[in-house]
């Protein structure tokens, strides 16, 4: 029934060394692949849990492990990350002194690392090319792969040349991983980089943690974004994206009166400056960073609560970038949007106005139009977000705008008929004020200049709003009905796609005008209902802060948010309970247990305890089984088995409501646990060979005499 780790060294790793639990979806797939020596193709979403896949298989086969890695901040940061789990790790690249490359090249000749990461243009140097053959190499891994794409957006020449590895190295596997990477993409990654060979793992590019919010700003957007920001993600992280550099400030200044923490972040600024802000915002808790698209690549900081548009990206693609770097640590988080009339009049003018060839021009124009039309969408963001990228979605997802307050539509055929109309009647070259003025009656010297207070449509709109009228001309504009002029004056005129509904043969059902959005509440606020846990969690933060600063290293280094909301849900009182922790091995038990123990013993709240296992027991009670309780309750499987396990020796439940063994099983157990002196669960686990996971284990302990 449960999985041993004794013959499956990459079940033990992930345990031990990163004290997670299980593999996710494809992970033991591919890293069975790649030890036994096999090449892959991995695809899977930001967030998914791509490095693992080559960190294990280095650390279960003979010798180091090569990975290539176009960014020095990423490279650096994985190093830190495998440095704090104990992993002899080190990277070659031009951040390094003479000297310092030259010791990590002698620790490489020694055998003493068990990855390295290298840039790609330092790993084509002749002399790193002669020093790889002195070694033994356990694999290579190709990260971002999509980058030997010359099509794609991201295209670095020197990834072209890493064919040579397949040559020089033929009998090492290869796996090469991305996040972005279409059909026409994959089929070039496998081409340039000879992977004709390779098992595909395609885990789709699903986001589920990200919410998609997208909404018209009917007031000033920036007043939506601060109470966006007040009411959700208080002193949380996060990036909010601006399209131009003076909007940068002004907005980064402007949060910044309104008490946030604030910076900005833009080519404009001196570089020192800019890269003080980017440090700031990796290493301190809850820093906002307002930035041009210029800042994002190679940000690998997990815990970004929301990404935040005030402006409205030129593509699906862009969009999908931008907002996926939220939530890579898996919990919960945001892509907020706020986007009005005047925004789709720019980028349909930009669109215009463009110096592109005609077929790239297209390009463009179709892409816009994507991106406008997900904006004015009605049904589920995600279904379409997925569509976009030939993945598919068979149900609504639950977590998006549209699927949590389904928006109101209206039959607009109608009000569009005068809307287009009256752009007609005033000869297709007034701007929507001008045009919503008409239709609404106003009497406008400038009208009347006109002579069109005696058009047909003059006055025939005052059942609307003028605010109404608006948002009907921006959705006309999205959908491609009108267009903007060339000259940039705003001036609307009719496309063929505007003639059916004038002549009533097509009917339109359309977004009715949002109200402001109601505030949810906090997520994090959600989780802790009392008191006292919101003050366990920032003692512990804080603890992780002060452990972070004293070595130099970024708080999520340490431990991730994850792993410090489940120490505030469990609330262990023992190192051994610690250490089930998901996110926490041995080498960080050693080094981190105790301050963090003790900050939990201050601070734990007996009644916590309590309070979670009754809820436990009642999702059992109602016929839930421990797994179904930890996904409905988002906890892992470890906690379940540790409330149970509560239950158990406070007689509330038998063993069997929890776990079924064999006769002869429980004995086995029992009889290990009576022989061994302190109880401990690693021992006996040890001892049965992980025949049983821990849980089991637990629960069948707190059925004998009384432990700690
Ligand atoms: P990617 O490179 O695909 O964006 P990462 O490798 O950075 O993703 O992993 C994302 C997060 O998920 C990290 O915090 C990582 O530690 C965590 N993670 C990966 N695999 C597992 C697992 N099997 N169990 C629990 N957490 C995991
Ligand atoms: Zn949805």
């Amino acid at each position: 029934m449960n999985n041993p780790t004794a013959d499956n060294p990459a079940l033990h790793i992930l345990r031990t060394v990163f004290g997670y639990e299980q593999f996710r979806a494809d992970q033991a797939l591919i890293v069975d692949q790649v030890i036994n020596g096999g090449d892959a193709l991995v695809l899977m979403p930001t967030g998914g849990g791509k490095s693992l896949c080559y960190q294990i298989p280095a650390l279960v086969r003979e010798g180091v492990g090569v990975v290539i890695s176009p960014l020095i901040a990423l490279m650096q940061d994985q190093v830190a990350a495998l440095r704090q789990n104990g992993v002899k790790t080190a990277y070659l690249n031009s951040s390094l002194s003479a000297a310092e490359a030259n010791e990590v090249e002698a620790q490489l000749l020694r055998g003493e690392l068990s990855l390295i990461y290298v840039a790609p243009e330092r790993l084509m140097m002749p002399r790193t090319l002669a020093l790889l053959e002195r070694l033994t190499i356990s694999l290579f891994a190709i990260d971002e792969a999509h980058c030997v794409s010359q099509w794609g957006h991201d295209f670095r020449p020197e990834y072209i040349k890493l064919s040579v590895l397949h040559e020089r190295f033929p009998t090492i596997p290869r796996i090469a991983l991305t996040a972005t990477a279409d059909e026409p993409t994959q089929r070039e990654i496998v081409e340039r980089l000879a992977l004709q060979q390779a098992r595909v793992f395609n885990s789709g590019f699903d986001r589920p943690n990200i919410r998609y919010r997208i909404s018209e700003s009917v007031g000033t957007a920036r007043e939506a974004l601060l109470r966006f920001i007040r009411n959700e993600h208080e002193g949380e992280a996060g990036i909010v994206y601006c399209l131009s550099r003076k909007r940068v400030d002004e907005t980064a200044e402007w949060l910044c009166t309104k008490g946030l923490n604030a910076l900005p972040y833009h080519a404009g600024l001196p570089t020192n400056t800019r890269q003080m802000h980017q440090e700031r915002f990796l290493r301190d808790d809850g820093v906002i960073i307002v930035a041009t698209i210029a800042f994002g690549m190679g940000i690998d900081k997990p815990d970004v609560r929301f990404v935040a548009h005030l402006n409205l990206p030129k593509s699906i693609e862009a969009y999908y970038q931008e907002t996926g770097r939220a939530g890579r640590d898996g919990l919960p988080a945001d892509g907020w949007m706020a986007y009005g009339l005047q925004d789709v009049i720019t980028l349909r003018q930009m669109q215009e106005n463009s110096v592109a060839d005609e077929q790239h021009k297209r390009v463009e124009r179709h892409k816009l139009d994507a991106m406008l039309g997900l904006c004015e969408l009605t049904s589920c963001r995600r279904q379409a977000l997925l569509r976009y990228f030939g993945d598919r979605l068979d149900h609504p997802c639950g977590n998006c705008d549209n699927c949590l307050n389904p928006p109101a539509t209206w039959d607009a055929s109608v009000a569009a008929q005068k809307a287009l109309s009256c752009v007609h009647r005033t000869g297709q070259r007034f701007g929507v004020n001008y045009l919503v003025d008409v239709l609404r009656g106003s009497d406008h010297e400038r009208i009347k200049q006109f002579g069109h207070d005696k058009l047909t449509t003059y006055g025939i709109g005052k059942e609307l709003s003028a605010n109404e009228w608006k948002n009907l001309y921006r959705q006309l504009i999205s959908r491609g009905l009108l267009n903007v002029d060339i000259e940039g004056h705003g001036g609307l005129h009719l496309t063929d796609a505007a003639r059916p509904v004038l002549r009533g043969e097509e009917t339109l059902h359309l977004r009715k005008v949002t109200k402001a959005e109601k505030p949810e509440r906090k997520r994090n606020e959600k989780q802790f209902k009392r008191e006292a846990d919101s003050a366990l969690w920032e003692a512990l933060r804080q603890k992780r802060k002060q452990l972070a600063e004293e070595q130099g290293v970024a708080a999520y280094v340490i431990f991730h948010d994850a792993t410090l909301m489940e120490m505030v849900e469990r609330q262990p009182q023992t190192l051994e309970q610690l250490g089930l922790i998901s996110g926490i091995g041995a080498r960080k038990l050693d080094a981190y247990g105790e301050a963090f123990l003790e900050v939990i013993c201050e601070l734990a709240s007996p009644i916590a305890i309590t309070d979670t296992v009754a809820e436990t027991i009642k999702l059992l009670c109602q016929g839930l089984d421990p797994i179904a309780i930890a996904q409905q309750r988002n906890l892992t499987l470890n906690t379940i088995h540790s409330h149970l396990a509560k239950a158990i020796e406070n007689g509330e439940l038998a063993l069997e409501d929890v776990v079924s063994l064999q006769k002869h099983e429980l004995l086995a157990i029992q009889l290990a646990f009576e022989q061994s002196d302190d109880g401990k669960i690693k021992p006996i686990y040890e001892l049965l060979e992980g025949a049983y996971e821990y849980g089991v284990l637990q629960c069948v302990r707190a059925t004998l005499a009384p432990q700690p």
